[in-house]
Parts: structure tokens; C-alpha cells; sequence
């Protein structure tokens, strides 16, 4: 790709898609936000992804490059042939491409990400939208929440019922849950008798709040059983991103663990709490170097990190209650260091010899160190949830 890249704009990134035949519905449906409508409007012809920084580039080679070939051959190629040529011959990053129809290929993949009892969205759906949302974190900080769900005392109902009327049941509770979740609401039925919510710009309050508004719309929606009126409850755990968790997986678990809880009870919400805020969290590829009054000076390894705090493998020993500035760094090259303000907590070492275990807590975390956090981690990419 060029050094030199030319600013194009969505509205002519979108423009050219209407030209090319695309319709306004599928381009509100597939385009994001921002600059990442640039990298979605290269997905929905080549299906490549690529960062929204670089798609805008090669949206504006794209563009040069069109209006050469429609110089050079004296007519207009129009948009799908300059992109393939495009990827191709000048900048190949593709081989072997086939045609297929835009809205076919639409339907197909929608139909792959779709519960085909419930119409819900499935956990393949899930998982690519939860990583969209941490992804969303990381570029404009905006947080959002987690629900899972579970039907209570449901194989007491099958075998009851039958199957076939448990079947019956759960396109009720689907039902419930699609009609009182907000629109943009991620709602999933994430196996058997779970589902999940993702409620993006959420916090912890409102999240609660939805659950507990989910928890009735179930509880009032009896299922209709052999002339029968049947109430069904369900038990709700909620986690919020990044208050609890610093990656998706994380996430999830802690929601797990807060739908654990509420199934002591059941028919009830609990959302995650934080026991201990500090550690224990998922372990990184991370080295902090530490940069202190009496120039204590050593790079040691990042056993667990949090937003509390983190805890550090070192050779060196230092006391707690000291204030160090932790420099936290990545192998990858060129990815920036983080600086934070650190008090030692905690020095404790298994063996006489053996290395110290630090533990530090963070002096203030602001929005931005947050958002540094999470990239600088990125333990979201492997999250595999
Ligand atoms: P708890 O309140 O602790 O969640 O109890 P439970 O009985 O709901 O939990 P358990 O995990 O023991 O049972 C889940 C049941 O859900 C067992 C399984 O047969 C049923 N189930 C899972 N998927 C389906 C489905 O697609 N259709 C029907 N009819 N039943 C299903
Ligand atoms: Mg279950
Ligand atoms: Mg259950």
C-alpha cells in the first residue's frame, strides 16, 4: 500500500456502494460506525478483513485505481471489477475469488448465525458480537454489559411435558426476551436451555435493571401445555465490561459466576460481584519495569492483572507501601508502553532464594488507562469464547 494515502469519506465510500447496486437497507445492516464503515464496506464485497485504518487507505487506492481503469479502457468498469483487480494485480491479497450474489451470500451467512428453533441470534453470533463490543471499548471507551440466562427446574418440565411441549416452552421464553430486550440488544440463545444478552452501552445499574425487567417478562408469559397454564422462571446472572472483566472470556465467566449464584435461589437476578477486585485475572505475555523514588529499578514478570491492580513476579524486593511508576510492556514490537502509578501492596516470596511476589494496586485508573489496558493486553484476540 501507499505511503501516501488520500482521505476518503464514508459518504463516498457508501456511494459508491449504492452505485454498485448494493441497497440503502443492506448498507445500514453491514456498515459500522465510523472509520469502521470502511472495513465493513470491504467485507461485504471481498469478505477480507481488514483494520479500519487500512481499509480507508485502500478505499482511496481503490477509488485512483477505478478511475484509471475506466481512463484506460474508455468506459466505467464499475466498483466490483476495480476492487478485484485491485486485490488481484496491484495489491494482491486475494487468489482465488469466486462471484456469488450479494443478498444470497446475506441470507446464507445470517442463517448460520441464527437458532433455528428460536430465531435468536446463536452462540457463533455471540461470539463475534461480543468481540465487536470489546472492540468498541477499545476505540471509543464505551462500556457494556452481560446477561446470561438459564431456565429454571427445566428437565422437571420435560419430563413432565414431554419434549416436544418443552420445545414449545422455550420459543415462549425467546419470545419473552426478544420482545422486552431494546432493539439494539444482542439476544441469544446460547444452548440448550441458556441464553445471553449482550446490552451494549450498558452499565452495571442498568443491566440489573434490564435483567430484572427479563426475569418478569418470563414469569408473566406462562406457556400454554395441554390446556395448561404453565409458569416458567429463569435465573440471571450479570457482568459488566471492563468494571469486571478484561477480556470477553472473562467476561462471560463472570457472568457465569453471578447466574451460579443466583441459582441458589432461582428465579432471580444477581449480578457479579466483586470478592476480591485485584487478582486473581488472566494471565499475559506482560514485563513491568519499575521506576521508583529510590530508584529501584527491575523488570519482572506480570503474573495477573486487573483494573485494581496487578501482581508481578521480580528478583528484587520491594516494600509495601511504596509508590512505583510500573512501565508495563509487550512483546510485540511497536506496541506503546503503559505507565501507571502503582503502591506496593503486598511482598511475599514462597522460598528463601526463590523470586519476590509483588503485589501493586493501581493509584488511579483513569478512561484512558483503561482503554490502554485492554489494547495493550490484547487477550481479547485469543478469547475463543
Ligand atoms: P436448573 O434450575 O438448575 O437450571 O435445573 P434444570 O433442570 O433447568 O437444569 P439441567 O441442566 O439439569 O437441565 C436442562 C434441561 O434442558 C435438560 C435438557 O433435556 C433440556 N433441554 C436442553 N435443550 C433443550 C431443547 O432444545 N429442547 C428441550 N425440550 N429441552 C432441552
Ligand atoms: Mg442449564
Ligand atoms: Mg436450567
Amino acid at each position: 500500500m501507499g505511503q501516501e494515502c488520500r482521505e476518503c469519506t464514508e459518504g463516498e465510500v457508501r456511494e459508491l456502494l449504492l452505485r454498485a447496486g448494493l441497497s440503502a437497507g443492506v448498507l445500514d445492516g453491514e456498515l459500522g460506525e465510523g472509520d469502521q464503515a470502511f472495513a465493513d464496506a470491504l467485507h461485504l464485497l471481498t469478505r477480507m478483513r481488514f483494520t479500519p485504518e487500512e481499509s480507508r487507505c485502500y478505499w482511496s487506492e481503490i477509488i485512483r485505481h477505478m478511475a484509471g481503469l475506466n481512463l484506460a479502457l474508455g468506459r466505467d468498469v464499475g466498483l466490483r471489477v476495480a476492487v478485484c483487480d485491485y486485490f488481484m494485480n496491484l495489491h494482491p491479497r486475494m487468489r482465488e475469488p469466486v462471484i456469488v450474489e450479494v443478498q444470497l451470500l446475506l441470507q446464507k451467512e445470517r442463517g448460520a448465525l441464527v437458532d433455528e428453533l428460536t430465531g435468536l441470534y446463536n452462540r457463533r453470533y455471540f461470539n463475534d458480537a461480543i468481540q465487536r463490543e470489546v472492540e468498541r471499548f477499545k476505540r471509543f471507551g464505551q462500556q457494556f454489559s452481560l446477561i446470561m440466562l438459564d431456565v429454571d427446574h427445566f428437565k422437571r418440565f420435560n419430563d413432565t411435558y414431554g419434549h416436544l411441549a418443552g420445545d414449545e416452552a422455550l420459543k415462549t421464553v425467546a419470545g419473552a426476551l426478544r420482545e422486552t430486550a431494546r432493539t439494539f440488544d444482542h439476544v441469544v440463545r446460547y444452548g440448550g436451555e441458556e441464553f445471553t444478552l449482550i446490552l451494549p452501552h450498558t452499565d452495571a445499574e442498568q443491566a440489573v435493571a434490564a435483567a430484572e425487567r427479563l426475569r418478569r417478562a418470563v414469569e408473566n408469559r406462562p406457556v400454554t401445555v395441554q390446556d395448561l397454564s404453565v409458569t416458567l422462571t429463569v435465573s440471571l446472572g450479570v457482568a459488566t465490561f471492563p468494571e469486571n472483566a478484561i477480556n470477553a472470556r472473562e467476561l462471560l465467566s463472570r457472568a457465569d459466576e453471578a447466574l451460579y449464584e443466583a441459582k441458589l435461589v432461582r428465579n432471580r437476578v444477581c449480578s457479579y460481584l466483586e470478592k476480591s477486585r485485584q487478582f486473581p485475572r488472566a494471565p499475559l505475555g506482560l514485563t513491568a519495569r519499575f521506576n521508583g523514588p529510590d530508584q529501584i529499578s527491575a523488570t519482572s514478570m506480570v503474573l495477573n492483572i486487573s483494573f485494581g491492580g496487578l501482581l508481578c513476579q521480580s528478583s528484587a524486593a520491594i516494600l509495601p507501601g511504596t509508590r512505583v511508576e510500573v512501565v508495563l510492556a509487550t512483546e510485540h514490537s511497536g506496541a506503546p508502553e503503559l505507565r501507571l502509578d502503582c503502591r506496593v501492596v503486598r511482598l511475599q516470596r514462597e522460598s528463601e532464594g526463590g523470586p519476590y511476589e509483588i503485589a501493586l494496586s493501581f493509584e488511579a485508573v483513569g478512561d484512558a488507562a483503561r482503554r490502554a489496558l485492554v489494547r495493550l493486553a490484547e487477550l481479547d484476540q485469543s478469547a475463543g469464547v
